[in-house]
């Protein structure tokens, strides 16, 4: 039997990861092993200034007191060092993880730190709306995890990021990231002693444009987009290149 780590950035009581869990199990070894509360937008961080807290809350399902990337370094540095998990599974989040909206997702970012792990990995999100409903997202994510698990030609780098949505689906695309127009505006208030207070605000408008995530998941479509972790540019070497060769001689050997 295969052996998935599952993880949510929502926390181990939150609806999608019970519903996801409950389908894993049955044709997965399944341990869990995520955030003991919310930690929706924590994005990538790691927790290295305090000590880390892990309690087994049912058998094979861990709450963490940190972040979904504290609990996957856990499961797999720690719970599962002798038994490697075969994928990394985050989610179902309840909400969707969409175009540039990616770089701040906890559930994202749990799988993207499987990947420099060496795991492939598998991010979902359902949107919320009329019809939103776990149960069904999460039989249809079964399906596609057990087909994943038995591919032998997996990249270790593989990460695939879903979005359900919220009505019944008309099927599955496969996409890339949309690109978002606007999200924020900063509202500036005055709390009752006088003193301003900030607030980040404001509802996103995306590119509608053919062929992303975005278009998929508003149009009714199930969206697969498979993501990777090279953030190089590589339209812009070249203009980079200049900066490189630039600095003189006499600068560079400059001794304090
Ligand atoms: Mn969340």
């Amino acid at each position: 039997m295969k052996r998935v780590l599952l993880t949510n950035d929502d926390g181990i009581f939150s609806e999608g990861i019970r519903a996801l869990g409950r389908e894993l199990a049955r044709f997965a070894k399944l341990v869990v092993v995520a955030p003991d509360r919310e930690q929706s937008a924590t994005s990538h961080s790691l927790t290295l200034t305090r000590p880390l807290r892990m309690v087994e809350v049912e058998p094979g399902w861990y709450a963490v007191d940190g972040t979904p990337t504290d609990c996957v370094n856990l499961a797999v540095l720690w719970l599962l060092k002798s038994q490697r998990p075969d994928l990394v599974v985050s989610g179902i989040n309840l909400g969707s993880n969409l175009g540039d909206d990616v770089t701040y997702s906890g559930t994202v970012s749990a799988t993207f730190e499987a990947s420099l792990l060496g795991i492939p990995s598998v991010a979902l999100s359902q949107e919320i709306g009329v019809g939103t409903n776990f149960e069904r997202s999460a039989k249809i994510a079964a399906l596609w995890i057990e087909q994943l698990l038995v591919r032998e030609d997996l990249p270790r780098q593989f990460l695939l990021n879903v979005n359900f949505p919220a009505e019944v689906p008309r099927g599955a695309r496969v996409t890339r990231l949309g690109k978002r127009v606007y999200r924020q505006s900063v509202i500036e208030k005055e709390d009752p002693r006088g003193k301003k207070y900030y607030w980040i605000a404001g509802t996103p408008e995306w590119q509608d444009a053919p062929g992303t995530d975005h278009e998929a998941v508003r149009t009714g479509w199930i969206s697969l987009t498979p993501l990777h972790l090279d953030l190089t540019d590589y339209s812009n070497l070249e203009r980079v290149e200049a900066l490189a060769l630039g600095v003189p001689e006499e600068v560079l050997k400059l001794q304090s």
